[in-house]
């Protein structure tokens, strides 16, 4: 069944228009790296939906992995990338980005980034899952993701970038290039209110476009991801006829702070890196889960410990069935100084994390695929841009290495922001595209399409649920109408539906396991499936391409 979605998102008619070189959609690690890199020379304007701290970046923990000891290699770093990845890297892609990390982070320390010392006064480096070397840099404990939003919102702002705080991309706008192809004009854009009504809608035209908004754990009931992370850019690229890789690939991350069954907001992580420093893993009974089944064990990669949780409550063991608990009591005091965000989450909760095991369970917490694009932030379509975790560039394949992300995210918003720097596409006008497909979704259906996700579309994968996901996500796309008021929830919705039905259609196409993608029916890879499926949405629905036929 092609599941058939708007084409674009109802809002008022555009009242006004402004005019820039380029505009950036989101202000997280990517869009700001790529923002500061082509300030020197170009009219940048950062778009953004809420506050510029609202993404993902901001809630990083442990920080960004990166060849920085004398005795890693990068041959190394690209190895255990390409392994996590499970046969869906291009290892072109990988090496590029592995040589360019120590740059990056020297780059972050120079624009002021304070990173934690280690006892010889250099940086510390930390290892996490699937890494074997300890190659991870951090800042304040858990709060590397802070620092760094810290650093490249005051440089951007310092540097002259002009910034819309509150302000929702709704889609892309298209004129014709000088060769007679399609090529980005513009975004038209809502301006919100205090509660996300909307105050104005107008179009930003601008010689190149760089989307950089994000994931998309909200799509999923039980996420670590923040509020604003509804992959609005994913499907923005859908509706504008983009092609997106690999949707099905959703890292789960295996341990965020279990909070009761109710508990449907961001969740906090409890990140790698307790486990790097020692805390294990437990069922309810008390018997250690990943012995015997890496043999990394509690370090093994992050697909493999979420699996094994989620199959250990399957089992309901001792009646409990959605949550284990991981024991970091043997790393005793220190544990209160090296993660002091993760100290207070628990203690808000009632769990004091140097005396007591603390409750556990896997959410959603990366998107592996996105839009088609290269490590140079480009795409199929002229003047559009795509980095950080909406862009799809080969590097993470069917799993990403942890710490890989914010690596990525600076290094390749770096290199579009000045390839920006160094040339601009030509410009050209608006040609209007408006469709009578326009809609959008009432908010009232977010929790049920969230929930169907996290139930159906989570760690472990049953066909049968997979198939009947998507009617359902079929039923709740019937709902949508022209007339649903223009709100940023109600924009979310829709853009949340919108990937929710295209990550689950690929899910269901992709018949094997491989990386974060489990199936139940077939539980290992299949040497044929080692190969990308996309997705896209025309006037028919979404449509997938690339699979296996069975
Ligand atoms: C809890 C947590 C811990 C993590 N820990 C690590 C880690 O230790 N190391 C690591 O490498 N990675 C980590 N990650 C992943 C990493 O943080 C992200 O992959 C990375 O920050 C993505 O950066 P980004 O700039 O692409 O997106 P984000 O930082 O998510 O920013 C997206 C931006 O787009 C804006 N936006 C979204 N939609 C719209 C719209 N329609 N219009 C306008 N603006 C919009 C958002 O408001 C936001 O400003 C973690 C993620 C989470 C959630």
């Amino acid at each position: 069944m092609r599941i058939a979605l708007p084409r674009r998102l109802a809002a008022p008619e555009p009242s006004w228009t402004r005019d820039v070189d380029v505009v950036v959609l989101g202000s997280g690690a990517a869009g700001l790296a790529a923002a500061l890199a082509a300030r020197p020379v170009r009219n940048v304007l950062i778009v953004t939906k809420d506050t510029l701290d609202a993404g993902s970046t901001a809630w990083a923990q442990g920080g960004l992995a990166a060849v920085l000891d004398p005795t890693d290699t990068f041959a190394e770093h690209v190895r255990d990338t390409l392994e996590a990845g499970a046969g869906l890297c291009d290892e072109v892609a990988v090496t590029s980005l592995v040589r360019d990390a120590p740059t990056a982070i020297d780059y972050l320390e120079k624009l002021g980034a304070a990173f934690d010392p280690g006892a010889d006064g250099e940086r510390a480096l930390t290892r996490e899952g699937g890494h074997s070397r300890s190659r991870i840099v951090h800042a304040g404990g858990d709060q590397s993701g802070a620092e760094i939003q810290r650093t490249l919102d005051e440089n951007a702002i310092n540097a002259g970038v002009e910034v819309f705080e509150h302000a929702f991309a709704l889609d892309l706008e298209f004129g014709v290039s000088a060769t007679g192809r399609r090529q980005v004009a513009g975004v038209r854009i809502a301006v919100l209110g205090p509660g996300g009504d909307v105050v104005s809608v107008g179009i930003v035209t601008a010689r190149a476009v760089v989307v950089a908004t994000g994931g998309y754990g909200q799509v999923f009931a039980s996420t670590s991801n923040p509020a604003a992370v509804t992959g609005d850019g994913h499907a923005l690229a859908l509706r504008a006829g983009l092609t997106l890789r690999d949707l099905e690939f959703v890292q789960f991350h295996p341990t965020v702070l279990w909070q009761g069954v109710d508990s449907t907001a961001q969740q906090t992580l409890i990140s790698e890196a307790v486990r790097g420093e020692g805390a294990i893993l437990f069922d309810a009974a008390g018997e250690r889960i990943m012995q015997g089944v890496h043999p990394l064990e509690d370090l093994a990669p992050r697909d493999v410990v979420a699996a094994a949780i989620s199959e250990r409550m399957a089992m309901a063991v001792d009646g409990v069935d959605d949550h284990v608990f991981l024991d970091a009591t043997g790393i005793g005091e220190r544990f209160e100084e090296r993660f002091p965000f993760i100290t207070r989450a628990c203690r808000a909760a009632g769990i004091d994390p140097t005396r007591e095991r603390i409750p556990v369970a896997p959410a959603a917490h990366y998107t592996c695929g996105g839009i088609d694009s290269n490590l140079d932030g480009t795409t199929s379509v002229e003047g559009l841009y795509a980095v950080g975790e909406v862009a799809y560039t080969g590097v993470h394949g069917a799993n990403r290495l942890a710490s890989n992300s914010l690596t990525e995210s600076l290094v390749v918003g770096t290199r579009v922001g000045r390839n920006l720097a160094w040339k601009l596409p030509a410009k050209v006008e608006v040609v209007d595209e408006r469709t009578d497909d326009e809609g959008a979704l009432d908010d009232s259906m977010r929790a049920h399409v969230r929930t169907l996700m996290a139930r159906h579309v989570g760690v472990l994968r049953r066909p049968d649920a997979l198939a009947s996901t998507l009617d359902a996500l079929g039923a709740v796309a019937g709902k949508v109408a022209g007339d649903v008021t223009a709100t940023r929830r109600n924009f979310e919705a829709t853009n949340i539906l919108t990937v929710a039905a295209a990550v689950t259609a690929s899910a269901l196409a992709r018949t094997e396991s491989r990386g974060c993608h489990r199936r139940t029916d077939v539980t290992s890879s299949v040497p044929a499936w080692e190969r990308h499926l996309e997705v896209s949405l025309d006037d028919e629905g979404l449509a997938i391409r690339g699979g296996v036929s069975a």
